[in-house]
């Protein structure tokens, strides 16, 4: 591990260079193993690559939430630069290139901004014309992933829009919404944009929730991808 990166007050991104790189999609991710102590067998946990795959696919970042209680989440949060961790991938379909073919909307909840990160950097690397609406879900502000280096490439491309839902702070001033995503904050948030396919990532909860919310607005559901953190 070359890096640990605080990304929030519970999350980290672990830095990995790869012995063996074979090539990662945007919205892939690795299974981590890691010896827990009373556990026979060491356990094993998918975490998504929120990198992109350019220039370097064998240089990847992996964000990790801490689920309080958890087996393996508290632990990788308390690892140090420099120490050897055992990961096994890339897995997942839950893709996309970056390139333009129609307007793509992101929705992610905690660290399901992950996946979606690593599809942002690598539409940003590529070059853009087509929107992109990102709709980040934290309790807080400081609890989003990625949020200066968002804020940072609103800045610099036009076809990025991120809108911030805050559920747990409600005077945050860089929220434009603080609640929960629901079919208001997906309409107003899209400004008359119909996705031409829309990737969800977070909890199932929130994965259906949006979905059934998204196909009410009149998104196909064969446009919708989604990955589930369960
Ligand atoms: C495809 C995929 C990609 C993912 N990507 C990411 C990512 O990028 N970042 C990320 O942070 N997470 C990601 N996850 C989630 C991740 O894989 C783990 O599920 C998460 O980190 C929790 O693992 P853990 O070992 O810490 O918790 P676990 O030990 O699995 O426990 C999970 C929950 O169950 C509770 N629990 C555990 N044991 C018991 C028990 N005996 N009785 C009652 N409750 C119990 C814990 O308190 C905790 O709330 C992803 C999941 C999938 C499927």
């Amino acid at each position: 591990m070359t890096a640990v990166i605080e990304e929030a007050p519970d999350a980290v991104t672990l830095r990995l260079r790869l012995g063996d790189a074979t090539g990662f999609l945007p919205g892939q991710y690795y299974n981590v193993r890691l010896a827990v102590p009373g556990r026979p067998r060491p356990v094993q946990r998918a975490y998504s690559i929120g990198s992109s795959p350019a220039p370097d696919p064998s240089l990847i970042d992996l964000g990790i939430r801490e689920v309080p209680g958890g087996l393996l989440s508290p632990r990788l949060v308390g690892l140090r630069a420099g120490e050897r961790l055992f990961v096994r991938g890339p897995y997942g379909r839950f893709t996309w290139d970056g390139c333009d073919t129609g307007p793509v909307l992101l929705v992610g909840a905690g660290s399901g901004m992950v996946p979606l990160m690593s599809m942002v950097r690598h539409a940003a690397y590529r070059g853009r014309h087509d929107p992109v609406v990102a709709v980040c879900s934290a309790i807080t502000y400081s609890h989003a992933f990625y949020r200066e280096e968002l804020a940072a490439l609103v800045a610099r491309h036009s076809w990025l829009r991120v809108v911030h839902c805050i559920t747990r702070d409600q005077t945050e001033p860089r929220a434009r919404y603080h609640r929960r995503v629901d079919r208001t904050v997906l309409s107003e948030s899209l400004e008359g944009i119909h996705p031409s396919v829309a990737y969800l990532c977070g909890s199932p909860a929130m994965v259906e929730s949006v979905a059934a919310a998204l196909v009410d607005l009149g998104v196909a559901p064969d446009a919708i991808e989604t990955e589930k953190y369960d």
